[in-house]
């Protein structure tokens, strides 16, 4: 069991990130990946799948065993030889807190080890100062860890997720034009110190990659990129298994790629931003204007213009050009085979995924945009803070991991 003092918590300070992984860490990271989300899988159907011998494979299981992080189920034969023994990860080894800040409410969850979600809670966000932010968040966290069993004792620490530019390596948020203009808030240092456990922070489309990756759309792909469409236009990027995070953590913002220098306002200061006019509030603010009535609410934006209106009808092709230009720009850099486009703004995806589709076909490179599956995944708020989570555990387990396999050279 990981030790839940202050020093462990301020030894996470910084946690370092997949990029800066050893290759040790990396093996035993992906070893445990691929128990995690293919098991019960065999030693030697997890050999094949990372790629490292069978013989490096039963090595490094046997800790994991004796550490209660995997168990054995009953073994079975493929013909003559020893039968093959089906491995899975123990769920109740370990939880994880998640929990994703938006400017008015937290979404949290906490997880077991499978990343199955054993509870779930929201909390609305009256006070978006820094200072506030940090004692919300840790109520909910004990609230959280107080109604499940093990709590505070199994956790391996909370992850955050957050939108806007987040440097998780150093564990500071740059800024976030959502939380009342945060800029430099270490956020990371903020938690860890008011909950004395190890706090993880990370840009939230991230962390939703990061599901995706381990669960959902992104498991059978080692590259693939989300789009995410809602309150802001965010994006996340993983290239052969590993998330993007660039030299400060901004890379994959992909809703700040300007299409339209002349285009509207946008909230980071620039004109004509992707989410600039594909943002739910872009979009209400847009039909406002030219039909003289705001809407009250995305919803109402979608329903006028599934009504017919050809003004609303209107924004939401502009919203679709701008977000397949943004799109194109994506492909043509690194030509994923998948995009999964998501966030609560996609419900309107009927009346935007024409143009986009259109547009993202006419401005990208050669077959780019055609060799490019677009998923479209409208998925809860809790697989946010489920990502967030996720994102914590990948990195508790792993330090765990790598001291209960101190020994044995990978
Ligand atoms: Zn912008």
């Amino acid at each position: 069991m990981i030790p839940q003092t202050a020093d462990h918590a301020a030894d996470l300070t910084a946690p370092h990130q997949p990029e800066q992984w050893s290759s040790r860490e990396r093996n035993l990271a992906a070893l445990f990946t691929a128990i995690l989300t293919r098991g019960p899988i065999s030693r030697r159907d997890a050999a094949r799948v990372i790629g490292m011998s069978q013989a490096a494979v039963t090595k490094l299981v046997k800790p994991m065993i004796a550490g209660g992080y995997v168990t054995e189920q009953e073994g079975y034969s493929e013909g003559p030889g020893r039968p093959l023994i089906p491995l899975i990860i123990d769920a109740r080894r370990h939880n994880a807190v998640g929990v994703k800040v938006t400017g008015g409410e937290l979404i949290g969850v906490v997880v077991d080890l499978h990343a199955e979600v054993l509870q779930s809670r929201r909390a609305p966000l009256a006070d978006a100062r820094p200072q506030k932010v940090v004692e919300s968040v840790a109520e909910l966290t004990r609230e959280l860890l107080g109604s499940t069993a093990d709590g505070e004792s199994g956790t391996v620490g909370v992850g955050v997720g957050l939108g806007g530019h987040v440097d998780g390596r150093r564990g500071v948020v740059r800024f976030s034009p959502m939380l009342e203009d945060w800029r430099d808030v270490p956020l990371q240092r903020m938690l860890a110190d008011e909950l004395h456990l190890p706090v993880l922070i990370e840009n939230d489309v991230n962390t939703l990659a990061v599901a995706e990756q381990w669960f959902g759309a992104g498991r059978d792909t080692s590259s693939f990129a989300v789009v995410t469409v809602g309150a802001g236009v965010g994006g996340a990027i993983v290239i052969d298994d590993q998330l993007l995070h660039g030299a400060s953590g901004a890379a994959g913002e992909f809703g700040h790629n300007i299409v339209d220098p002349r285009g509207p306002l946008c909230h980071c200061g620039k004109r004509g931003c992707i989410e600039a006019f594909a943002s739910d509030e872009a979009i209400v603010r847009a039909i406002g204007e030219r039909r003289g009535r705001l809407p009250g609410s995305l919803a109402e934006a979608v329903q006028i213009a599934h009504g017919g209106d050809p003004v609303a009808r209107q924004v939401f092709i502009e919203a679709g050009r701008a977000l397949g230009q943004g799109l194109a720009g994506l492909v043509n850099l690194l030509n994923p085979p998948v995009v999964i486009l998501s966030g609560e703004g996609i419900s309107a995806s009927d009346l935007i995924i024409d143009a986009l589709n259109e547009e993202l076909t006419r401005s990208s490179f050669s077959s780019a945009g055609r060799d490019c599956r677009l998923v479209v995944r409208p998925l809860p708020d809790e697989t946010w803070a489920r990502g967030a989570a996720a994102t914590m555990l990948r990195h508790g387990v792993l330090r765990s991991l790598m001291t209960l396999t101190g020994e044995i050279p990978v």
